[in-house]
This record gives C-alpha cells, structure tokens and sequence, in this order.
C-alpha cells in the first residue's frame, strides 16, 4: 500500500490539524494520544512519509526510538507510574489505524487495566492540563 500523505498524523506534521505537541526535533514529533489508553499515553512520529517499520530509513528509526526512550521517562516521572508499556503495530491486522509509523508511549499501574485501543476521547481539559506538566518536566 503506497503511503497517504493525508493521514492524519501527516496533516499534524504539516500543522494542517492540531495536537497536543510536546515534543520536536529535526527528526522526530510527538504528542498526545487523544484517546488514550492510559494517562499520559504519547504518541513519537518521524518525520518521514513511512507507514510501518519495515518502510523507516535506519536513521529515521534510532531518531524515533531515541525520543521514544527520553520521553518515555518524562512521562512516566510526570504521571507517577510505576511502569511504561512501548508498543507499535504494523498493519491493520496488528490493530494499526493510522498509517504513519507511531510509538506508543503507555503508562502502567499495577493491576489496573489499560483502555481499549483508539475509543474514547479524552477530555480537552485533562489533555491539556497533562501537556502544561509534561512541557514543563522537559529537560
Ligand atoms: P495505531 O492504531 O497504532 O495506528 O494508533 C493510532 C493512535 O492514534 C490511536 O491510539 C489513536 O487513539 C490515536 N489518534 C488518532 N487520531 C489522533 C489525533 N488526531 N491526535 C492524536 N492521536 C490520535
């Protein structure tokens, strides 16, 4: 399937729809999930026209998961959660719907189930809120 350059997270990309952005750099962009999993689910894109991981230059995907590893430890700090779960599907029968290659930042708590994927909105409010913290707990 060749890459749509409509997607949704290649419109965030180009500032054509909004985020929740709390992250930048010349490679890598992330942001909020706005139906998240958990508090603090985050969201790590490169900043390239790939739909999975077997489509990412080399270099695109150490950038992704170099981010991917720093934030992953703000958040975690930032909503006191015991535990992080990384994850990133390929493919609509892994449960991948947006197809520009993603990390999936997911903050833990022990015996506390994490939400069903990509459902319910979270409220503007509480994003918000979570993205002041998280942009004010950055290096
Ligand atoms: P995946 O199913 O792995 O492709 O993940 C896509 C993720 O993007 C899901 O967790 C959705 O909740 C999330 N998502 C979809 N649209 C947006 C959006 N406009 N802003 C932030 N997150 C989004």
């Amino acid at each position: 399937m060749a890459y749509d350059p409509n997607n949704i997270f290649a419109k965030i990309l180009r500032g054509e729809a909004p985020s929740y952005k709390i992250y930048e750099d010349a490679k890598t962009f992330a942001f909020l999930d706005i139906m998240p999993q958990a508090r603090g689910h985050t969201l790590v894109i490169p900043k390239t026209e790939a739909e999975t991981i077997f489509d990412v230059e080399p270099d695109m995907l150490a950038a992704m998961i170099e981010t991917t590893q720093e934030l992953a430890a703000v958040v975690k700090r930032v909503v006191e959660a015991p535990g992080v779960m990384i994850a990133q599907l390929n493919g609509a029968a892994a449960g991948q719907t947006v197809f520009h290659v993603h990390m999936h930042i997911i903050p833990r708590w022990e015996g506390a189930d994490f939400k069903l994927h990509a459902r319910e909105m979270a409220p503007a409010a509480e994003l918000k809120d979570l993205q002041a913290k998280i942009l004010a707990a950055l290096p």
